[in-house]
């Protein structure tokens, strides 16, 4: 009966203290001020840069990179360089002489190694690289349901394409490549999700907004819109799709 009381008691002040503890984050507005989130996604998305189309230039602590550039005008040159796979919108040459130098490490699949010279590293899904200290990992990349013909995806599976999360200024960004709403999703851990959702190689908007249910990062980014393929309309119904928030970057 005793050992009851003091339970009874202990249970009293527990609830004491959780009342007060949530006073405390409702009169300071923890989590529920908007403002917050605003200050949140635009600490998690400072270093990142849209070029258009999957092209991005991250600005890391020292070190420059950049993800698929394709009909870009330059910028500051790469010390690394990520590429999801062969497709011309993605690995393009042309693109990559105006940004690599002596010293640019290009990341990317062998496929597309084939079409760069200078310091290359391939990689396949799964594997876990770091490189001038960014910590990359490669990720499965494919279409489910988009097809160039009958039974013919544009991104198969086997084609061993890749997505890449990478940590950049402590901020775990994922960049999807060319891909659809895949189980794979689910295992993937990051703040920032850049996500493609212009549909017909890729994901659709509606697409995207079930992949960021399997993902959930802190903001989602669309991308594979802006430079010809796709449509800045498909980032608006994204953005109005997605749970989380979503940043439709100015196009640079
Ligand atoms: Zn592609």
């Amino acid at each position: 009966m005793k050992r009851h009381t003091q339970w009874k008691e202990v249970q009293t002040a527990l609830g004491v203290v959780v009342a007060a503890c949530v006073l405390a984050a409702g009169t300071m507005g923890i989590a529920a001020d908007p403002s917050d989130t605003a200050a949140e996604i635009s600490r998690l998305t400072a270093h990142i840069h849209w070029l258009g189309h999957d092209g991005f230039r991250i600005d890391g602590d020292g070190v420059v990179i950049y993800t698929d550039p394709y009909k870009i005008s330059g910028g500051p040159k790469a010390d690394l360089i990520l590429i999801t796979h062969d497709h011309a919108d993605h690995a393009s040459p042309e693109d990559v002489a105006k940004i690599q130098q002596e010293s640019t490490i290009i990341v990317t699949v062998p496929a597309a190694a084939k079409k760069f010279s200078g310091h290359i590293q391939t990689v396949k899904p799964g594997d876990r690289i770091v490189v001038k200290g960014i910590p990359i990992e490669a990720v499965p990349a494919y279409n489910i349901n988009k097809f160039r013909s009958p039974g013919v995806p544009f991104h198969p599976r086997d084609a061993g394409y890749v997505g890449f999360v990478i940590t950049v200024n402590g901020v775990r960004i994922y960049h999807a490549g060319d891909t659809d709403a895949i189980p794979e999703m689910k295992d993937i851990s990051c703040d920032v999700a850049l996500l493609p959702v212009s549909g017909i190689y890729v994901m659709t908007a509606e697409e995207a907004a079930e992949a960021v249910r399997m993902i959930h990062p802190k903001v989602a980014i669309p991308m594979h819109v802006g430079k010809g393929i796709g449509s800045l309309d498909d980032a608006q119904r994204f953005k109005k799709l997605s749970p989380v928030p979503v940043a439709i970057l100015p196009m640079e």
